[in-house]
């Protein structure tokens, strides 16, 4: 879809839908008549008042266009308070629009810029929002049907009043679009069923985004034997149920100037999670192949290196395989020895993600990085805990976890604190080994899976765990512009992130 801008009153444009906000104030009724009832001839008014259309956040009132206005549907998007307006909301809003003028069948919407009037408008910041919300919304994995649906939308016009602000917000759509296109690397990624998205298929994804990279962007792939010198047992433990043979991926950018920082960002890779031995129920296998989300989100993230060109050194570490059963599994009650020289008892084969992850923390600390990030879709006790649509992020630096959530806050990725309990490191610990890979007690199974991560990782590296099992893949439409389906969540956080180093 193609994402324009024109300048003037979006009440003068033409096209299928038209997209204008609505606040939320004390003079409602007079401002919204004034604004577009002498155009439609009562019309709206009257709709409104049928609906309690008054503004508040959500609210939708769509009426016929005709008349003084050149559109086809008029889609009025109530924005809340002023005061209260948030980025997401904007890009709700806008989801909105883009669903409906797709179940219409319409070729073109036309929105104003929206929040143009609070105090904290930003014409970049708001463009982008628009952009990200209306790419992520007409989003469809369409590769396994026969039949492609014709997508009839075609573009979104964002029409600015401000002549001054049109260059900033040109440039809003371009980061956007830059950052969506990454997404949409992860979520095509994550989309694609287990027996095409193989180790090594992953492993070809890494190449091909080091190829488009023109230089920016290099790949490093170790095979089963490589990661055997490099003693990564943990790994490897996983890896040797399945006649797939491990892809562990090693992505560098280097920035041309003196880097700012060094960052490490490690994404769980398990392609597909039978569970292992510790086989899963037939459903809870359904959608493990979403179990490489955070390596795709990784992956993603390094899509839009070569364009945005941050001053940040950046390593991208994937230990991608496969967890299945056979006679070359792993058994409960196995003991393995990681990387870095601790041995751990294996109970349960389902608890795998953490033991490719031990092997990929220990070789990203090797890299020397000042910042380390890691996204898992990890446990199902962080979904419980915190439901489908929020991550989970623990931390053993306090001020890296906040600017990693005050990115998530305005990425729009939702995401909340978890503690690293350090009381809660001896349910971790192994009669007969350093380590056990599942905790002693049912409860806090995300905490507890953290603090096995926190043995792979130097203390003196500040470093974020993220879990993403809740968000990473959506088995009902997420807010109005994420439908079902793989979201590429944490592309959007780490982009933020980077570009704020
Ligand atoms: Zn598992």
């Amino acid at each position: 879809m193609k994402i324009l801008t024109a300048q003037g009153d979006v009440l003068e444009q033409g096209g299928g839908l038209m997209l204008i906000g609505m606040f939320q104030h004390e003079n409602f009724r007079e401002a919204f008549i004034g604004r577009v009832n002498d155009r439609t001839k009562d019309r709206v008014e009257k709709t409104a008042k049928h609906i309690a259309f008054e503004g508040k956040v959500g609210q939708t009132l769509l009426i016929p266009g005709g008349d003084a206005l050149d559109v086809d549907f008029v889609l009025v998007v109530g924005l809340g308070k002023q005061a209260d307006l948030h980025l997401d909301t904007i890009r709700n809003a806008t989801g909105a629009a883009i669903q409906i003028a797709r179940q219409y069948g319409l070729g073109s919407v036309v929105a104003e810029l929206l929040g143009e009037d609070i105090e904290t408008y930003d014409p970049l910041l708001h463009a982008k929002a628009m952009t990200e919300a209306a790419l992520l919304a007409s989003y469809a994995f369409t590769n396994y049907k026969d039949e492609k649906p014709h997508q009839k939308l075609v573009s979104l016009t964002l029409v600015i009043e401000d002549a001054n602000d049109v260059q900033a917000a040109k440039k809003g759509i371009e980061l956007a679009e830059t950052i969506i296109d990454g997404v949409t690397v992860a979520r095509d990624l994550v989309n694609t069923p287990g027996q095409d998205m193989t180790p090594k298929r992953l492993a070809a994804a890494a190449t091909e985004i080091a190829k488009l990279s023109a230089g920016a962007v290099t790949v490093k792939i170790l095979g089963r034997k490589e990661c055997e010198k490099r003693k990564m047992g943990a790994y490897l433990a996983v890896a040797q149920g399945s006649h797939e043979e491990p892809q562990f991926i090693h992505l560098s950018y280097k920035p041309e100037k003196r880097a700012k920082k060094r960052i490490a960002l490690i994404g769980k890779g398990v392609t597909f999670d039978s569970g292992g031995l510790s086989i899963k129920p037939s459903s809870g296998m359904e959608t493990m192949k979403c179990d490489m989300a955070g390596g795709a989100a990784v992956l993603g993230t390094f899509a839009t290196l070569a364009r945005l060109r941050p001053e940040v050194e950046i390593h991208g570490i994937i230990a991608a395989t496969e967890n299945m059963p056979s006679d070359t599994a792993i058994r409960p009650g196995d003991i393995v020895r990681a990387s870095n020289g601790m041995s751990i008892e294996i109970l349960n084969t389902d608890a795998e993600g953490r033991l490719t992850l031990a092997d990929a923390l220990h070789y990203a600390a090797q890299q020397k990085p000042e910042v380390m990030i890691d996204l898992a879709t990890l446990t199902g006790a962080c979904v419980v805990a915190l439901g489908e649509e929020i991550s989970a992020a623990m931390s053993t630096n306090d001020e890296l976890r906040a600017q990693i959530l005050s990115a998530a806050n305005r990425s729009g990725e939702n995401m909340w604190p978890m503690p690293l309990e350090k009381n809660y490191a001896m349910l971790m610990e192994s009669d007969i080994a350093d380590l056990r890979n599942i905790s002693t007690s049912r409860y806090g199974g995300s905490l507890t899976a953290g603090l096995f991560l926190k043995n792979f990782v130097p203390e003196e590296i500040p470093w974020v765990h993220l879990d993403i099992a809740g968000p990473a893949f959506a088995e009902r439409p997420i807010g109005k512009y994420l439908g079902k389906g793989a979201t590429g969540y944490g592309v959007r956080t780490l982009v933020e992130y980077i570009r704020g180093i």
